[in-house]
């Protein structure tokens, strides 16, 4: 169970959630003793067995089985009472800014589906890690689903006023939001304003797969290009997204350029070392 405790004066909360603590870690470093192992990976093809039952797939094949396209298990190691995995693809390797587009429409489906299914449970948070340095402890491409009871105040941030277009479809505008907390951070919202992301209907979900994957290769593109210097090993992509959880929902894409550090702590202020008015014009012109 996972314990919930607050802070009176700020209205934020803690989860503690020491189950977590044992959950794999593909992202450490091998000890000298160690001995060399090839770690197996409980989201491929035919290792289905290794995770608790699955709640939903789309594709061929019985449960558990093989010939999924995307599937979604519980989490082996809960932060919160429900808490998912939405396996992205067979593919081990390739997440949504190089799965082919059909197949983000399955995954956006499928994320689509699952908020549906815990909508009355309490708020409902999809994000995606993406790279160790993301907090990602699996390399296979996956995001997660969490309901957090209603009760408790998520210190997120509402949608931003579209500002700094970078690009537009149907039914989605991408943009870079004044108020950006991380260099080359992009929102993508419905271009008229609704409900939660349950509302999201059908036919709008192959238009939402292109904003999305069309916003991390430019973003990708911009760091291969060298506008801004990342933390990480060269060509090591590293970002996190999530769907806001309520009314006016949108995704927040938070590229991982820059590390956090003590005066973000200190001060709840965070330093966005590149302009979103220069990011977006950046961002536009990157050739996908
Ligand atoms: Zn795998």
């Amino acid at each position: 169970m996972a314990k919930y405790v607050p802070d009176i004066g700020s209205r934020r909360w803690v989860i503690i959630s020491p189950g977590r603590q044992m959950r794999p870690n593909q992202a450490r470093k091998p000890r000298a003793t160690d001995t060399p192992v090839v770690p197996i990976c409980p989201f491929c093809v035919g290792n289905e067995h290794m995770t608790p039952p699955e709640v939903y797939r789309i594709g061929a094949g019985e449960k558990d089985k093989p010939g999924w396209q995307v599937r979604v298990v519980p989490n082996k190691y809960p932060i919160t009472d429900t808490h998912e995995v939405i396996i992205h693809s067979a593919d081990d390797t390739k997440d949504i800014e190089d799965l082919p587009i059909e197949q983000v429409t399955r995954i956006l489906t499928a994320y689509r589906d699952r908020y549906r299914a815990h909508d009355n449970d309490g708020q409902v948070l999809i994000f995606c890690n993406h790279g160790f340095a993301a907090g990602a402890s699996l390399k296979h491409p996956h995001a997660q689903l969490v309901v957090v009871p209603r009760q408790i105040n998520l210190d997120a941030v509402s949608r931003e006023p579209v500002a700094n277009v970078v690009e537009e479809n149907n039914f989605f505008i991408t943009y870079c939001p004044d108020f950006s907390q991380w260099p080359f951070e992009v929102w993508i919202a419905p271009k008229i304003a609704d409900g939660k992301f349950s509302s999201v209907a059908d036919s709008q979900l192959s238009d939402l797969a292109v904003v999305l994957q069309d916003a991390l290769q430019r973003v990708r593109e911009a760091q291969n290009k060298g506008y801004l210097h990342s933390v990480h090993e060269p060509g090591v992509f590293v970002y996190n997204f999530y769907i806001y959880h309520g009314e006016n929902w949108f995704i927040r894409i938070t590229p991982r350029f820059v590390h956090r550090a003590g005066f973000e702590l200190g001060t709840g202020l965070n330093v966005n070392v590149v302009d979103p008015t220069e990011a977006s014009k950046i961002l536009q012109e990157m050739v996908i």
